[in-house]
């Protein structure tokens, strides 16, 4: 039967409840249709325009409609070839292989190219049983590593676990929880020595030490930008290389050079790892991630993850201009300077906001943790407050944390001085909004 002719169209929301998963495009209450982008903005279908310091999920690096990466992608398709396979030489494969290899630091590295953050750690955790003979894995207390089986296993944030099993037998080690009271009053030293001897406890006990590798993010994305003290990294590599044991770090959110300091997240820790996995922003809002391992973990295991799309020649040609442009720009630099602004600022509100649980962050990959100021609690309802403050006023931010109480930024490389002045202004008077409503 046919809709009488004057019922109005359903609206995309409605259509998208209707067949989409019922836990996206929760972020706000009314959910955003994003239409169009360039530079570090994008505008709605209803017209109106935002500063973007989320960027999808860290995808759009180094902001929307870049010249640079839109006519190498042209370039590409002009060629007609856009399939990959491992059957050929691919020209924009090897080029983006050399830089990273180069970048990551790690001796002999080879790269190998999928199509996302959690392939990517797939990979990685294959590799690393497979050069190890064994299934067991470290992994950190309230970390994210994806959605595949493996990745939930590895995956130490209760809210994104949803599994009692993992193909892996995981345990899992402190690093940013330090919130715990057993650790409270302790100083960063005193903390570390406490986490090496659990790990050392953890391997003379559990896993008796025939484990194939440490899976870790630098800094914690999904949990709330939340980092472990330097040098904790630094003592639980040592423990590792005594036992033989890998070191995997997750860059998919810390890497190319966002933190300002160092062009991989694990920089930060003074730690070369044996192997990093990466995706999101590499090729700018194409489809793109990858593991880089010591060579020899590499070639060992035979088509460690055949991938049909994965190092496709669009997303390598984006991939290409894109971290051209992060080093033509010397964006590290840049993530560093602005982000010492923003911080700085945010520092300064919240001392007198105490809706404001705390400010962290390093260059451009910072969050405001939000509490209730009566009872000092988390607080999701005043991080969904400011949300939407915030998007009143003209800014996106993104939302996570364990207890769904985090607003966590992460704008574009290329951010300018005027529009991260611009940015810190909404971020402050929102703040001041929500702080009011809640005291
Ligand atoms: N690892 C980390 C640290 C992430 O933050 C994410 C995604 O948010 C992933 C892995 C999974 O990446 P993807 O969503 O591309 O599969």
């Amino acid at each position: 039967m046919s809709e009488p002719a004057n019922t109005p169209a359903p609206s995309l929301l409605r259509r998208h409840r209707a067949v989409m998963p019922s836990w996206m495009a929760l972020n706000y209450a009314e959910p955003i249709e994003i239409v169009a982008g360039k530079g570090n903005r994008v505008t709605d279908a209803e017209g109106n325009g935002y500063l973007d310091f989320f960027t999808g999920i860290l995808t759009n690096m180094i902001g929307y409609d870049v010249p640079e990466v839109r006519e190498a992608v042209e370039r590409q398709l002009a060629t007609g070839i856009v399939h990959t396979s491992t059957a050929y030489l691919l020209r924009g494969q090897v080029e983006l292989a050399e830089k990273i290899a180069r970048l990551s630091r790690i001796p002999d590295a080879k790269v190998f190219f999928t199509t996302s953050g959690t392939e990517a750690n797939e990979a990685a955790l294959l590799l690393a049983a497979y050069a190890r003979r064994t299934d067991q894995v470290l992994a950190m207390r309230q970390s994210y590593h994806g959605r595949s089986f493996a990745a939930v296993g590895v995956t130490g944030n209760r809210a994104w676990t949803n599994l009692s099993y993992s193909p892996l037998h995981v345990h899992f080690l402190h690093g940013a929880d330090r919130h715990l009271p057993q650790f409270a009053g302790l100083s960063d030293e005193a903390y570390i020595d406490a986490c090496v001897q659990d790990l050392r406890h953890v391997l003379a006990t559990a896993a008796g030490a025939d484990v194939a590798a440490l899976i870790a993010e630098p800094i914690q994305g999904v949990g709330g930008f939340t980092m472990a003290p330097d040098g904790l990294f630094a003592a639980y590599k040592e423990v590792l290389d005594e036992h033989g044991i890998l070191f995997i770090s997750d860059e998919v959110q810390t890497g190319w050079g966002r933190t300002g300091q160092g062009f991989f997240g694990i920089e930060n820790h003074g730690v070369v790892p044996d192997m990093m996995t990466f995706a999101k922003g590499l090729a700018n809002g194409f489809t793109v991630g990858g593991v880089v391992a010591r060579g020899e973990l590499m070639d060992a295991l035979h088509a460690v993850g055949l991938s049909t799309f994965g190092g496709n020649p669009i997303s390598m040609a984006a991939g290409n201009a894109t971290l051209d442009y992060v080093l033509d720009h010397d964006l590290q630099a840049n993530a560093a300077r602005q982000g010492e602004t923003i911080i700085g600022g945010l520092r300064a509100a919240a001392g007198r906001l105490p809706v404001v649980r705390d400010v962290r962050g390093k260059g451009l990959m910072f969050a405001v943790e939000l509490g209730d100021p009566a009872t000092g609690e988390p607080s999701a309802q005043a991080a969904t407050a400011l949300m939407e403050a915030a998007r009143e006023r003209g800014l996106l931010v993104g939302k996570g944390g364990l207890y769904g109480n985090v607003v966590r930024m992460a704008p574009p490389l290329t951010l300018t001085d005027d529009e991260a002045a611009e940015g810190l202004n909404i971020l402050i008077e929102s703040l001041e909004a929500v702080n009011e409503a809640a005291t």
